[in-house]
């Protein structure tokens, strides 16, 4: 058996090898060390090889599911090793023989179908990226879904479209450059390297012609040498993994980079527009606007919010879609709650296609297809927009299929098929029968137990089953010497004592079992055959049913806008091929949100650019809402081109091409590099790159270095965005000089944060505000946020020294600092005693020059911890 085992796990040197033994996965040397560490499960050991205890680890066949997710989870791939045989057909081999094993299935990041081990509302991309004489491919299919893609890409732009995609898992190949590993590993999917000859060109085409049944790939668009190498090496790495079971493909799908508004990976993280910060998916934008109802419309508005589309028609039907919903609210609320009961039709038919669905995946497409039914019955008579028509038309059309599903299932089928039970009464002929034989015999059974009571005069007599003795009688202890003497020993064979029974079986009770272990498993038989011919029936027309899939979700998204749109006042913009951002009334989705749960209200405010303006130069104290406005612009921007409504009372939006956002550094630490070098290489990649359609949002860009650093760095920025790029930009600094820079560039205008000043202290408005703040009111926010009142009353000082010094020229300024007394002539009111020495110390250590707003307010919180 060992050698067995080496011999298969040679072959699969990267993976873990569950090797089935009965009711368990073995693992064995070093895949049992690493599993047992993974899963935290008692390492044991089990016989010798070279003269070395061999590591042995396993898990139970029927909870394996779980422990396949934790070590996909953790990064590990599993080979799972089957049994294909009986031990029984082994032994008629010769005894000696080891029962045949094969591995029936690599699982790997990319390719889970289970519905146990995928996230219901998002997609399960694996990827593969191809390089031939320099031009670069990426293909990406959803194996539980089928979607297939591809699209032409230079490798400077797969770091931005792993970061739109997210996939979890890419193939490129082994003898590429090696930077690819690290963009691919930077986006947090993990790597698979095939040989050069998965991604030869003339074998994919062959690979894809194979697959999708055609003479030509042509029938499906003109694909490029590398398009059809990336694809092909996707579906050769799926023969590996799936072991020639290949899942249901739809038809590759060209995408192209000039369609979709592109956001780099920088951009996505600091909107948080499918994640936060935090890393999950609660506090994203995705979050805060997701109304869907199905797992399908979930996954189709991921994709939308990823990839805001830019081609002007396609923005148009998908508003006009909308608005019909909104309009027509009782229509859009009655359809949602049909859609409600629309279970997820492409993951179950991406099971059935890989054969690892089940009677429920059978019933899910029988439901989902009638509720499709349903609906387009409701909508027939609705003069429907463009968008929705077309899907109306994908629902119908499966009546044949629906018939016979709904004919051959019950209501609520089993999980598993084995168990049988799924196929409904009067479907077979056949299958009744013997259900009823079998049936039968189970009540000539309890029949059977009323007769030998009278027979030995026993009440507590009981005919009884279990899996070894099969039926049979049981009396008490007490009753054993009547049942083991004559005449009663004739009829029945004594079989078992135990502690307190004694058991018997008896030749009409054998028998009867015979039956109905016949019946029950020619019942099973047919039952298994039935699902066969389903399934096969289903697959047949597997690509009508993911298009009727496709428009469910369609309409799901569609109608989830329109009551987030009804709910959240959010209005239609107005979408061409100008250059404007013009906002009325505009909100932050995600903050309105949460300011709404903490009863408070968001302060709407106006954005104009493009008119008389391009770039909004924005200045404020810290916490007056600046990023919230900056970001509030950016995700108006891409919802409109989502499709959906926006937060505001009206807006006026030009297309957008690509949408670029940074923050300065030291939002940014988590990172680990040079936090100043990567804020500088990210300006970089948007200095280079936007085009005068583009829109740029820059956050305290500069404040990671040197006061006289940062400033010029910043305004040199703003220079280059106005004069070169020409784009759309709103750019927050605390730089107050720069605000001098609106009037020597004609297009940048300067926008404030308005705040009061009552008797000292500052009064957040957060109102947007032509015009240039008057000053930072640092001080005050310290206050606010609690500074010991020594301290601000010291910073006070000091700060009137430095303004003073200012005024009076910059050499004044260092002996005026050295001048101030320690403490300002009012003596402190002592604020609390206790720790006031590391208090005292940590004081003594700043040195404020060199603090950016950012770690000022850090050193704040921190300060205050202390007091
Ligand atoms: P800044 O970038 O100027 O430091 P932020 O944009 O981070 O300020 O905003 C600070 C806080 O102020 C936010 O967390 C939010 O609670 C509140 N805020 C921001 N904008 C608004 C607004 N328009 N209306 C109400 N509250 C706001």
């Amino acid at each position: 058996m060992m050698a067995q085992y080496l011999e298969i796990k040679a072959e699969y040197p990267g993976a873990l090898l569950f090797y089935r033994m009965g009711d368990f996965y073995e693992l064995f040397f070093d895949d049992a060390v690493s599993a047992a560490e993974a899963l935290d499960i008692a390492l044991t050991k089990r016989g010798k090889h070279l003269g070395e205890d061999i590591p042995m680890c396993g898990v139970p066949v029927h909870s394996a599911e779980n422990y396949l997710l934790t070590l996909i989870r953790k990064g590990f791939r599993v080979a799972v090793c089957e049994q294909m045989e009986s031990p029984e057909e082994a032994k008629k081999r010769g005894s000696k023989s080891v029962v045949k094993r094969g591995v029936v299935r690599l699982v790997t990041p990319g390719t889970l179908t289970e519905e146990s081990l995928l996230e219901a509302r998002r997609h399960n991309y694996l990827a593969s990226f191809a390089q031939v004489r320099g031009e670069g491919a990426l293909a990406w299919v959803d194996i539980s879904t089928g979607a297939f893609h591809v699209m032409s890409l230079a490798q400077v732009r797969l770091g931005p479209e792993l970061a739109r995609l997210a996939p979890s898992e890419v193939i490129v190949a082994s003898e590429d450059d090696t930077d690819l590993g690290d963009i691919v590993t930077e986006s947090g999917a993990s790597v698979t390297e095939l040989g050069r000859a998965a991604f030869d060109s003339t074998g994919g085409e062959k690979r894809l012609c194979e697959l999708f049944d055609v003479g030509t790939l042509e029938a499906f668009g003109a694909f490029s040498r590398p398009e059809v190498a990336a694809m092909g090496a996707i579906v050769e790495y799926l023969e590996i993994t799936q072991k020639g079971k290949l899942p249901l493909l739809q038809v590759p799908q060209r995408e192209a980079q000039a369609r979709v508004m592109q956001i780099d990976a920088a951009t996505r993280r600091n909107l948080e527009i499918t994640q936060a910060m935090s890393g999950g998916r609660a506090g994203s934008l995705l979050a805060s606007v997701d109304r869907t109802v199905t797992a399908g419309g979930g996954r189709l508005l991921e994709r939308r919010l990823s990839s805001p589309s830019r081609v002007m028609e396609v923005v148009q039907d998908r508003l006009e879609s909308v608005d019909f919903a909104v309009e027509q609210s009782r229509f859009s609320e009655d359809l949602r709650g049909a859609l409600r009961k629309v279970p997820d039709l492409d993951r179950a038919l991406s099971r059935l296609g890989v054969d690892r669905g089940g009677p429920r995946d059978l019933a899910a497409i029988r439901n989902g297809l009638a509720q499709a039914a349903e609906i387009a019955g409701m909508v027939e008579s609705v003069g429907l927009p463009k968008i929705l028509a077309e899907a109306a038309i994908d629902l119908t059309g499966h009546d044949e299929l629906l018939d016979l599903l709904d004919q051959a299932l019950i209501a609520e089928p089993p999980l598993l098929a084995r168990d049988g039970g799924f196929i409904a009464p009067g479907y077979d002929a056949e299958l009744d029968e013997v259900r009823q034989l079998r049936d039968e015999g189970r009540g000539v059974i309890a029949a059977m137990q009323s007769e030998y009571q009278e027979l030995t005069g026993i009440q507590s007599l009981k005919v009884k089953h279990n899996n070894v003795l099969g039926y049979f009688v049981e009396v008490t202890s007490t009753h054993a010497d009547k049942m083991l003497s004559e005449p009663l020993n004739e009829t029945f064979k004594h079989r078992q004592t135990t502690a307190n029974q004694v058991r018997f079986t008896t030749v009409p009770l054998s028998e009867m079992e015979t039956k109905i272990l016949n019946a029950g498993g020619r019942a099973l038989e047919i039952e298994k055959r039935l699902y066969d011919s389903l399934k096969a029936a289903i697959l047949e027309v597997s690509a009508e049913v993911s298009q009727a899939a496709r428009a469910l979700a369609e309409m799901d998204l569609i109608t989830g806008f329109a009551d987030l749109a009804r709910g959240e006042n959010w209005c239609r913009p107005q979408v061409d091929e100008s250059r404007a951002l013009e906002i009325e009334g505009g909100r932050h989705p995600v903050v309105e949100q949460a300011l709404r749960k903490a009863g408070e209200p968001f302060i709407a405010n106006d954005c104009a650019l493009g008119s008389e303006s391009d770039i909004w130069l924005l200045t404020g104290p810290n916490m007056a809402g600046k990023s919230t406005f900056l970001r509030q612009n950016a995700l108006i921007a891409l919802l409109a081109q989502a499709g959906s409504f926006v937060p505001a009372s009206s807006a006026h939006v030009g297309l957008v091409s690509q949408l670029f956002s940074r923050v300065g550094a030291s939002d940014d630490l988590a990172r680990g590099r040079s936090t100043f070098m990567v804020e500088m290489v990210e300006t970089a990649a948007i200095l280079n790159q936007a085009d005068d359609h583009a829109l740029v949002i820059l956050d305290e860009i500069g404040r990671g270095t040197a006061t006289y650093d940062g400033l010029s760095i910043a305004w040199a920025t703003l220079e280059h965005l106005h004069d070169v790029n020409g784009c759309r930009a709103l750019f927050a600094t605390h730089y107050h000089e720069l605000t001098n820079l609106s009037e020597k560039l004609t297009r940048v205008d300067n926008a404030t944060v308005s705040v009061k000043e009552h008797e000292g202290e500052v009064i957040f408005l957060h109102e947007v505000k032509r015009g240039a703040a008057d000053r930072s009111y640092g001080v005050q926010v310290a206050k606010l946020a609690g500074l010991p009142s020594a301290v601000v009353e010291r910073a006070r000082v000091v700060l009137d020294a430095l303004e003073k010094g200012e005024r009076e020229g910059g050499t004044a300024q260092k002996a005026l600092i050295d001048d101030l007394p320690l403490f300002s002539a009012t003596p402190p009111p002592a604020p609390k005693p206790v720790r006031e020495s590391d208090l005292d110390k940590r004081i003594a250590e700043i040195l404020p020059d060199d603090l950016t707003p950012r770690e000022a307010l850090n050193l704040i919180y921190e300060l205050k911890g202390l007091a």
